[in-house]
């Protein structure tokens, strides 16, 4: 195997360079992934204009993946060479008092994959093996790189316990339309997903959602969720934007004795204005969560293997890495695109759906 590999060094803001560096070393716990397919995120943004993890570059970005494995460390058990493979980015000391009471996203020495270390926007990446999952066969390598945003709804979901016939209102049309598909699966009604753009909103209700309201078309959201719930508001809110207004929202637009789901991310020195006082007249739950992890990864994905979640309505296109700085741009600029892929392993841009 050749010492050196392509890839995509977010060198420091707003500058990627495409060159060779080594292949990842493997320690003995840890294994060599070939990576296949990386989705662009959010996050990704985020640290290209170096409003997060500025600190950690030149560092290659990439999280969202799937590929094979290439080789073991010799410690590295219950995996084999050429499995299909992606990995809970998550790592954590193992032994802090986070850690050892099973709250690993809280632990002091917290990092991730492609956020906080090398990442997969290259042709190879490594791994602890214990992070690494086995694909079931049914699921596709480029479903197998969309897990990780999936397993981060699935985590949220789990925290705001969505009960049978319940209200729940997703604010945001990004990963609020899985929010809406979860909300459905748990047995929600109705389920209403609030955004922006009529794509995503279209894939929404192909989703399961009862009611999409596009506040593009000059609605009030709040006074919508309350019409649809005879003035109380939600039972269920899920803030899936990550503004200060639309935190805003999400507590004017739940109902007393209800549950706010604080999904989306702010900027760390945002603020918002509530009422303690309706927090505690209202009884009012918020549930917050940060990132998919452990058990929520093989859950994300037999919703996917068994088509409970079918991703590919979200899948755009496929980019050579090269294409990764262009298409990171074109993302804030195309509203039809949604999810679009890098790979080492294509030569041009592949349009999946429009
Ligand atoms: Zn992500
Ligand atoms: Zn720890």
């Amino acid at each position: 195997m050749s010492q050196t590999m392509k890839a995509a060094v977010f060198e420091k803001p707003n500058v990627i360079s495409i060159r060779q560096v080594p292949v990842p070393q493997i320690e003995d716990h840890e294994v060599l992934i070939k990576v296949k397919y990386t989705g662009i995120c959010g996050t990704d943004w985020s640290i290209y204009t170096g409003k997060y993890s500025a600190d950690k570059l030149p560092m290659i970005a990439g999280h969202e993946f799937s590929g094979t494995v290439a080789k073991l460390g010799k410690n590295a058990r219950g995996l084999k060479e050429g499995d299909r493979v992606t990995a809970d980015i998550n790592m954590a000391c193992g032994t802090c008092y986070y850690c050892r009471r099973g709250q690993k996203l809280m632990c002091r020495d917290f990092h991730q994959l492609g956020i906080h270390v090398d990442g997969t926007y290259a042709e190879y990446v490594k791994a602890p093996y214990d992070q690494v999952h086995v694909l079931p066969d049914g699921l596709s390598f480029m479903a197998g790189a969309f897990i990780e945003p999936v397993s981060c709804v699935v985590h949220s979901s789990k925290a705001a316990q969505v009960t049978h016939g319940s209200s729940v209102a997703v604010i945001g049309s990004g990963l609020g339309v899985l929010h809406g598909a979860l909300a459905r699966l748990r047995g929600a009604a109705p389920v209403i997903v609030i955004g922006d753009n009529a794509r995503r909103l279209a894939v929404a209700k192909e989703y399961g959602a009862d009611v999409i309201i596009n506040i593009k078309d000059g609605k009030d959201a709040v006074a919508e969720v309350k019409k649809l719930t005879d003035g109380r508001g939600a039972d269920f809110v899920v803030e899936a934007v990550g503004t200060p207004a639309t935190y805003e929202q999400a507590f004017r637009m739940v109902r007393p004795g209800g549950t706010v789901a604080a999904f989306g991310i702010c900027a760390g020195d945002d603020t918002i204005r509530m009422k303690p006082f309706d927090l505690v007249l209202g009884e009012m739950t918020v549930v917050g969560s940060c990132a998919g992890v452990g058990q929520d990864w093989p859950d994300a994905m037999a919703l996917i293997a068994n088509g409970h979640i079918k991703p590919e309505s979200m899948f755009s296109m496929v980019v050579p890495l090269e294409e990764l700085e262009s298409a990171l741009k074109e993302l804030r600029t195309n509203p039809d695109l949604i999810k679009v892929f890098v790979s080492a392993e294509v030569s041009k841009r592949e349009i999946l759906s429009k």
